[in-house]
């Protein structure tokens, strides 16, 4: 999608804090620092649109942003900070569950894991609470300029075999910093919110 108009249209904690413009959304999640801010900047064409993360793990709220009047990206705050709070893990916990298990616009969630790295027990714990939903996802391995290419496949291959549900086509390798894998990105999008 070539992207000229976005605009955060809210901050929500509360479903009655959701926008109501009914557009297809899709939602973004990953542990803090994984590159989601820079997955949204890329998406978007902006350099710095979304927040990247001076302080990750601070903001405790759910981004919608409108891409063009017809979609939502929903920017959800990062997992894994080990400076939060239970009591904060907990509100935070509270406010992705309702969100990703009640909201009939959610077309799609973006789930991000760091491509340098094997998934950790929150990504996969994420993931897992996707598919118990029957949420569709695409998981994104980021930061993969940071990855020979001659590992790239290995990446792959070792990423589908850790997560069963995984195949060639809801994975895919990303960087914000030359733009690997922005197009499938975006087809995945299309095809989720029927653009
Ligand atoms: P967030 O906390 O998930 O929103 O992560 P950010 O987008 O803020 O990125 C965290 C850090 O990783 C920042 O220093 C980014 O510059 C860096 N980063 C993000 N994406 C990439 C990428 O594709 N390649 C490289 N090399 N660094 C990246």
């Amino acid at each position: 999608m070539k992207v000229h108009n976005v605009e955060l249209t809210i901050s929500a904690v509360r479903p009655e804090q959701y926008p109501d413009e009914g557009f297809p959304e899709i939602a973004l999640v990953g542990r803090s620092n994984v590159g989601k801010s820079s997955l949204i900047n890329t998406l978007i064409e902006r350099k710095s649109y979304a927040r990247t993360s001076g302080q990750p793990g601070k903001t405790q709220t759910l981004n919608f942003y409108n891409v063009e009047s017809k979609l939502f990206l929903v920017d959800v705050p990062g997992y894994g900070y080990a400076k939060v709070s239970k009591k904060e893990r907990d509100k935070w916990g509270r406010m992705i569950e309702t969100y990703l298990t009640k909201r009939p616009s959610l077309k799609g969630v973006i789930s991000l894991i760091d491509a340098r790295h094997d998934p950790t027990e929150l990504d996969i714990q994420m993931l897992d609470f996707l598919h118990y939903y029957q949420l569709p996802v695409l998981t994104v391995g980021t930061k993969i300029d940071k990855v020979p290419r001659s590992k790239w496949n290995k990446v792959t291959s070792s990423t589908l075999k850790k997560i069963s549900f995984l195949n060639e086509d809801n994975f895919t390798l990303f960087s914000a910093t030359d733009k690997t894998g922005k197009d499938s990105v975006w087809a995945w999008i299309e095809k989720m919110t029927g653009q």
